[in-house]
């Protein structure tokens, strides 16, 4: 009797032990930029009924952000539940170690030598030559004809060496490019990975390239367009004022004559770094006498039809017929450097005019599902073939990381009604996706984060603020309602969800958003505070920053005098003292110096007032010590200012620019924001169908609170604690 319950005490503790208490599938929705005030205000107002339902049954919690309260830095601390300092991903610029030069900070593209780098001609025609040499050789030697062996082996040796000398020559590149992450710290779905849980993690920021679990994973921003880019569209028009090539939004303006029948013109693509390095002027000239291009584009012919008033599109071998406010499906193209080597692409096109210009909008190319080549070092899947998979299950969606296009709108080229088709293809896809995967249901956890929420108030948050210097009453008339419709979107994909797992109760479902959003009115030049309080001094006049600069020539503070500079400005909030032995030029002594001068800037600057509006518009400087207790000396920046509501660092002081003003009215489309605002003026949110009590959750806590609901050990020594 005693051994039979000692039996069934065991059995129960084997049960325990592999079913934690709290072990259950757990399903995480994040929403980037979703605002907790918002959401609030079209809760009262019955505007989001499954979001309402889970607040009922469940929680609802304005969540706080990271300072700063930036995409790619809030949802690293979500992934790892540690904070900026640790994760080191702190600001969307960083500096180039030992430099005043700034660098992307989430991640960044490096190259690996193929197979032997510049010695694969060499080898492979040593390895042919040997293949070529022996074969014959052992064959004709089983034959016992020696003689003829060793001939015929010599001369296919020579000719297979000679060859394979040759081929590799022309069409193996010695460097392919290879992307990096740069966060640091462990994820909780790799740790769920590691403890046998089954993940699919779709669409977080900075998860490019795709990481390697035990299940699925789709890497989210930080995956390219095919030029390695956030994202290029291109514009073909006709119109003469037009300025041809790339400007400051990102968007490549492409002349074509519309006075032709038919029109020769190309879809842009990459920019040939595998065959086109030359390290001088002399190399470059040598290149180009011999036809290598500069850049692989794919020819596209376009033919008017103005009897039908259509378009006809002809690219490699397809043709597709356009009327005016027409999409095309998604056409497929290879970009080929040579006869081996190619990536391929996909993109759109949509004809916004004909008549009496030719307007022609193209999305930025996409890569394609079918390019193993490209995939085997930067994967955008994981397995690599998923994605071939989806694909296959689900038809073509994007794969770019950054997803809506939210430039060619900032030129004034389109405007929000082009901005919202394209906001529904992309939830219409990413939504598609996630039914399919969620009633499959094959996983422990389940991650995805849907973007549009960020991109539509970046774009149309403003046409809700009647005092931002854009707003323009008949287009909020006709297009303010984009902002809670895009929230009504997302409480559908909520609602949809729901409903899958309505029939599981131990499913954990968790929605969740990375940051909020204010109206950006006004801006603040850091830099030209630096410079007029004597914190920076310049040689000659203040300059004016461009894209070009920032990340071509790397050529920002060429007119600072670092030898009378205490302090600058760089990316969205931070400022680094000028600290001697840290910085190339530093004059700071550590110590008393340095604490005296980041004191001096944190009481000028959460003292200084903007004149035209009365506010202050530096909520809070914060010192790096305040906002992280652990953090990388080298790398994290010395202050980091806070800006009040309404206020953002100009775009200016982003680039590293010093002009003339302190303050600037924001008159670009891209009105209103959150990267440099004081995380608690701009709070996600938190809804769980569970009880959740504990109040003020932070986005590190989320980490550790899926860990536990999965029944994962939590490691020691987090930022974020389990919420209970
Ligand atoms: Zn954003």
């Amino acid at each position: 009797m005693k051994r039979i319950h000692f039996i069934w005490m065991a059995m129960v503790a084997i049960l325990l032990l592999t079913q934690p208490a709290g072990a259950s599938k757990v399903v995480v929705l994040g929403f980037d930029g979703a605002d907790a005030q918002l959401v609030e205000q079209m809760l009262a107002q019955g505007k989001l009924p499954h979001l309402a339902k889970l607040r009922e049954a469940g929680t609802f919690q304005p969540l706080m952000p990271t300072n700063p309260p930036q995409t790619p830095v809030s949802w690293s601390a979500f992934a790892t539940g540690l904070n900026p300092g640790r994760t080191e991903i702190f600001d969307f610029l960083k500096r180039r170690e030992g430099t005043y030069i700034p660098m992307f900070n989430a991640g960044e593209e490096s190259s690996e030598p193929l197979l032997w780098g510049e010695r694969n001609p060499l080898y492979l025609a040593l390895i042919a030559a040997a293949a070529g040499l022996l074969l014959p050789l052992l064959l004709l030697a089983l034959l016992k004809r020696w003689k003829a062996g060793v001939v015929v082996g010599v001369v296919l040796g020579a000719a297979l060496g000679a060859g394979m000398y040759w081929f590799a020559g022309r069409y193996l590149p010695e460097e392919v490019p290879v992307a990096q992450n740069n966060r640091k710290g462990d994820t909780f779905w790799g740790l769920a990975s590691q403890a046998g849980k089954k993940v699919q993690v779709l669409r977080v920021p900075v998860t490019f390239p795709a990481e390697e679990v035990h299940g699925t994973f789709f890497a989210g921003l930080g995956v390219p367009d095919i030029r390695g880019r956030i994202g290029t569209p291109s514009f073909y028009t006709s119109r003469l004022d037009r300025i041809e090539g790339e400007n400051e939004f990102s968007i490549e303006v492409i002349r074509v004559d519309n006075t032709q029948d038919r029109i020769e013109t190309a879809i842009y693509g990459p920019l040939n770094q595998l065959f086109f390095r030359p390290e001088d002027e002399e190399e470059r000239y040598r290149l180009e006498e011999a036809g290598v291009p500069e850049r692989i584009d794919v020819p596209m012919t376009l033919s008017i039809d103005p009897a039908s008033q259509k378009l006809r599109l002809e690219v490699q071998g397809q043709n597709v017929t356009l009327g005016v406010g027409e999409w095309t499906p998604w056409i497929h193209m290879r970009f080929a450097f040579n006869d081996v080597i190619s990536v391929r692409g996909m993109t759109r096109f949509k004809l916004l005019s004909l008549e009496p210009e030719l307007n022609l909008y193209q999305y930025p190319v996409n890569l394609d599902p079918d390019n193993a080549m490209f995939f085997t070092k930067n994967p955008i899947t994981w397995p690599r073939g998923w994605l071939q998979d989806l694909y296959g299950r689900l038809g073509p969606f994007k794969t770019i990381g950054w997803e809506e296009d939210t430039w060619t709108i900032t030129t004034g080229l389109v405007d929000e009604a082009f901005f919202e088709e394209d906001i529904n293809f992309t939830v219409a896809d990413a939504s598609r996706l996630m039914e399919s995967l969620l009633q499959e249901g094959d996983f422990d956890l389940y991650v995805q984060v849907f973007s549009f929420t960020d991109r539509v108030g970046h774009i149309i948050w403003r046409l809700t603020d009647p005092e931002n210097p854009t707003y323009d009453p008949a287009r909020a008339e006709r297009y303010a309602g984009l902002m809670e419709q895009s929230y009504v979107q997302m409480d559908e994909i909520v609602g949809k969800a729901m409903a899958v797992i309505q029939n599981q109760p131990d499913t954990l479902l968790m929605i969740c958003s990375d940051h909020g959003f204010t109206s950006y009115r006004r801006g603040v030049n850091y830099n030209t505070w630096l410079v007029k309080n004597g914190f920076m001094t310049l040689r000659g006049q203040g300059s004016t920053a461009t894209l070009e600069k920032l990340f071509d020539t790397g050529d920002l503070f060429n007119n600072v005098d670092w030898s009378r500079t205490q302090a600058y400005a760089m990316g969205l909030g931070p400022i680094y003292i000028n600290l001697a032995g840290r910085e190339p030029q530093g004059i700071v002594s550590p110590g008393r110096e340095y604490e005296e001068v980041r004191d001096a800037i944190i009481a000028g600057l959460e003292s200084y007032v903007d004149e035209q509006t009365g506010a202050r518009p530096v909520k809070r400087v914060y010192k790096r010590e305040e906002m992280y207790p652990q953090f990388n000396l080298d790398v994290i920046p010395d202050l980091r200012a806070a800006n009040d509501l309404y206020y953002r660092v100009s775009w200016q002081t982003t680039l590293g620019g010093v002009p003339a003003e302190i303050m600037e009215d924001n008159y670009k489309v891209w009105g209103a924001d959150h990267c440099s605002v004081d995380p608690s003026l701009v709070r996600g949110i938190f809804f769980a169908n569970r009880k959740f009590t504990r109040t003020d959750p932070h986005i590190m806590d989320l980490m550790p609170t899926i860990l536990e609901a999965l029944g994962v050990q939590v490691p020691a020594g987090l930022d974020g604690k389990v919420i209970s």
